[in-house]
């Protein structure tokens, strides 16, 4: 007999949801020594991350689920607009660098083989990417073609800080784009343009996240950062409210003080996070690796290149930087760890039956159900509840049941309501 496997058939439970009871990487309420930032802090005491030592951090399960909530936003709107999903690897030869110029760059670190041939952690892919994609792209039909990976990338960085937002091991998404002509690059990252607002938005930023021009090297006038406006962002923006964008002040003196786009010098100073970077390239890396291709005239001719780079790591602590009150994380529902919060609350054996019944049937419709099914203080719980951030949270206890309901509240509201179950799965599954 013919058949073909379908995945989605075999979906585990408990990859849809988590007592936590079982769960690896609990809270804690004291506070990381050397947290210098709410990122840093709550998701060291929310039980996401723990640091491992300067810039660099371990994910737990709860980290992780919103770590790949926030890759898959990426990945889908990469693979929209024609992006090639790879891997590439994290380690590469020195030469390769040598090759380009950038040996010397101080973010390096540097290992060595046994065969005492030197390596380097790669920081950017580049120096990877430019002769891989000419082991594969000889015409002019071959292009243009862009690859992408998600991956962790690697830099000496001076001050690594900041929790999430400045590691030295850290997750990024690079694309890289080839192309014929600088026109069709032109092309391309107005495309790229648009995707990356396309995820600041379903990531719940998008009305805080600005279009920043920035120095562009010696191949274009500019490079385009998108900066996230937080105060504990490392950058200095100047933004025009006219025109939605902003200028880095690396190069506001360049711009003689006024909006890139309409001429205004009324800017307003802000302090921001950058989450985005995308550049245009030219031929820089694709002549020092001799990457050519054959044009329709027939003639050999040096590709085009952009690249185009976004931090989920960094993404991830700027989202608790700007969705965070004094309780704790309110994560965006597109990438909390969980969809609802369930909590039992006192010892009651009807109680935690109604509890793991409504946890079920949650689930049963793929709602991932956190379970709080711990015999902890009800104090303890609800507020742990708010430090972990997830967007609703069902309570269950001997009062909610005597009137046939659940108490519900929305992490970002502060008003809790009684539901009956009935109801209950209209209004949350609709
Ligand atoms: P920065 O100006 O912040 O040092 P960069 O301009 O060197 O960053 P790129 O090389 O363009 O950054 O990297 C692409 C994206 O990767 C950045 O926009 C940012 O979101 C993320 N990123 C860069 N460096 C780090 C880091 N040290 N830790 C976490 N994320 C980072
Ligand atoms: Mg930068």
């Amino acid at each position: 007999m013919l058949s073909i496997f379908k995945t989605s058939a075999r979906i585990n439970p408990n990859i849809i949801s988590m007592r936590y009871s079982n769960l690896f990487g609990k809270t804690s309420k004291s506070v990381q020594a050397d947290a210098d930032s709410a990122n840093a802090k709550l998701l060291t005491q929310g039980g996401f991350v723990a640091k491992q030592m300067a810039g660099v951090y371990n994910y737990l399960p709860l980290g992780l689920r919103v770590l790949n909530k926030i890759q898959n936003i990426i990945r889908e709107e990469m693979n929209a607009i024609g992006g090639n999903e790879v891997l590439m690897p994290a380690m590469t030869q020195k030469a390769s660098y040598a090759q380009t110029g950038r040996d010397k760059m101080d973010v390096l670190f540097h290992l060595q083989g046994r065969d005492e041939s030197e390596l380097v952690l790669n920081p950017t892919h580049e120096e990877v990417v430019t002769p891989l994609a000419q082991k594969y792209v000889f015409s002019y039909r071959d292009l243009p073609v862009a690859v992408y990976q998600i991956q962790n990338k690697f830099r000496n960085e001076p001050r690594a800080k900041s929790g999430l937002l400045r590691g030295r091991e850290f997750n990024m998404k690079d694309m890289y784009s080839f192309h014929v002509s600088k026109a069709d690059v032109d092309e391309y990252y107005e495309k790229v343009k648009e995707a990356y607002f396309k995820v600041y938005e379903r990531l719940g930023i998008g009305d805080i996240t600005v279009l920043t021009y920035a120095s562009g090297g010696v191949f274009s006038k500019y490079s385009h950062e998108f900066q996230t406006f937080a105060e504990v962002g490392e950058d200095t923006i100047f933004y025009c409210e006219k025109c939605c964008v902003a200028v880095n002040k690396e190069i506001i003196g360049e711009q003689k003080n006024a909006c890139p786009e309409c001429g205004n010098k009324k800017l307003d100073e802000r302090q921001a996070i950058e989450v985005g970077n995308i550049f245009k390239l030219g031929d820089k890396f694709s002549k020092p690796f001799g990457f050519v291709f054959k044009d329709s005239d027939g003639q050999d001719k040096t590709v085009e290149m952009g690249c185009y780079g976004m931090g989920p790591s960094r993404l991830m602590g700027a989202l608790v930087e700007v969705f965070h009150d004094d309780r704790g994380i309110i994560w965006p529902k597109s990438v909390a760890p969980y969809n609802v919060h369930l909590v039992s609350l006192g010892a009651d054996d009807n109680v935690k039956q109604e509890a793991e019944k409504l946890y079920e049937k949650l689930t049963a419709k793929c709602v991932e159900v956190l379970w709080d099914d711990r015999d902890a203080s009800a104090g303890a719980k609800l507020a742990d509840a708010d430090l972990i951030g997830i967007p609703l949270r069902l309570v269950i206890s001997k009062k909610t049941l005597a009137e046939d309901s659940v108490e519900v509240k929305e992490r970002d509201k502060q008003k809790a309501e009684l539901y009956k179950f009935s109801s209950l799965f209209r209004t949350i599954l609709q």
